[in-house]
């Protein structure tokens, strides 16, 4: 069975050589009747891009692959039957447009830790300077002027979107000492959490943490209302899909001083720019450059998820549900309306 891995990177090679290897010893040969043949193709799939798949049976994609009605339309044409996202997020693909055409997997869950710890790295980095003091003492300068940070202790974070990773980010931010307020459409039942409104969540927060997926509803969840609402030293930590904030309106924000900062592990138009060396080209997008010159903003190339156990899970439960979709079992992992 052919799949062709789009958007891939050594990380991904190897994680998949790997975990093929553990995967086959762990199920044994009955469920093995095929051999999957991955090949990788450093593109990512587009309506341009789209012939690469013809004479594949599966194709397997990432975050900012765009699977839009065209792309499905020529999948389904080339005999394709599966797209397995190697993600949880699932906003990149027309999922109404792929029902009754071609079967729709994804990870829903490979390591929550990864995200909440990296979130939690971005968010002292920021209060702590860490990212300022790096460069200056590599400099040999060693004077503190201009970093002084902020206790993490006592302060109130503001947590949208309890589920997997947001209440693993919850538990770090309890073992740091600070107060915990949450918002989600679908808060848990009985929970110890403190549950408010986003409103009252955005003017209490001294930080607030996005963790809600991308849909319709959370679209610019935060725009520029809800950093006016804003406390004006809060800082916003996004490791959740870079369309929950107008990032005009966040720049807007930094520049008039109504919030105090910004960890940024996705970017709405990170699409053409992360994941790419472009250190040599002038950069296009002037809201990205204005945002990375912020003394105040911290900024990674949608990396939260890239630690080793997290890639070996995503391989892990990516082959399992290809091999159950090959075989004919029930879909545990499909995405549906
Ligand atoms: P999850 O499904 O376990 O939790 C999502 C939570 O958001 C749920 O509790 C849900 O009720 C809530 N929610 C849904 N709609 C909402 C709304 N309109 N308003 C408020 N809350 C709402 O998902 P998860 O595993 O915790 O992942 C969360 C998000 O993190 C994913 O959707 C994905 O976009 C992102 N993510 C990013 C990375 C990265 O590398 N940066 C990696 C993995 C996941």
């Amino acid at each position: 069975m052919k799949i062709a891995v789009f958007d891939s990177k050594h990380y991904d090679i190897e994680s998949f050589n790997e975990t093929l290897e553990k995967y086959t010893k762990d199920v044994g040969t009955d469920r093995l009747s095929v051999i999957l043949d991955f090949q990788f193709f450093e593109n990512r799939l587009t309506s341009k891009t789209v012939k690469l798949a013809y004479g594949f049976d599966a194709v397997c994609v990432f975050v900012n692959d765009e699977i839009t009605k065209d792309v499905i339309d020529s999948l389904v044409e080339y005999g394709v039957g599966l797209i397995a996202l190697r993600c949880a997020g699932y906003n990149n693909v027309d999922i109404s447009y792929a029902k009754n055409r071609i079967k729709v997997v994804r990870v829903p869950a490979y390591s929550p830790y990864a995200v909440a710890e990296h979130a939690m790295a971005m968010l002292l980095t920021l209060v702590r300077k860490t990212h300022k003091a790096y460069i200056r003492t590599r400099d040999h300068n060693f004077t503190l002027d201009g970093l002084v940070g902020f206790d993490l202790h006592d302060k109130t974070v503001g947590v949208i979107g309890t589920g997997k990773i947001g209440r693993t980010f919850i538990n770090i931010c309890e073992g740091f000492g600070m107060k915990v307020l949450a918002y989600d459409k679908f808060p848990i039942k009985d929970s110890e959490i403190e549950y408010t409104s986003l409103k009252e969540l955005l003017e209490r927060s001294d930080v607030i943490s996005l963790h809600c997926p991308l849909t319709e509803e959370t679209y610019h969840i935060i725009d520029s209302k809800a950093i006016r609402r804003m406390r004006n030293h809060a800082i916003i930590v996004n490791t959740s899909r870079g369309a929950l904030i107008d990032s005009a309106a966040l720049l807007e924000g930094i520049k008039d001083k109504n919030i105090g900062g910004a960890c940024l592990d996705v970017y709405e138009e990170e699409a053409d720019v992360f994941y790419e060396d472009q250190s040599g080209e002038i950069p296009t997008d002037e809201i990205l450059s204005n945002l990375i010159m912020m003394p105040n903003v911290v900024l990674t190339s949608h990396q939260a998820f890239l630690t080793k156990e997290a890639l070996n899970n995503i391989a892990y439960t990516t082959i399992d549900n290809i091999k159950t979709w090959y075989s004919g079992r029930e879909l545990t992992n499909e995405v549906t309306l």
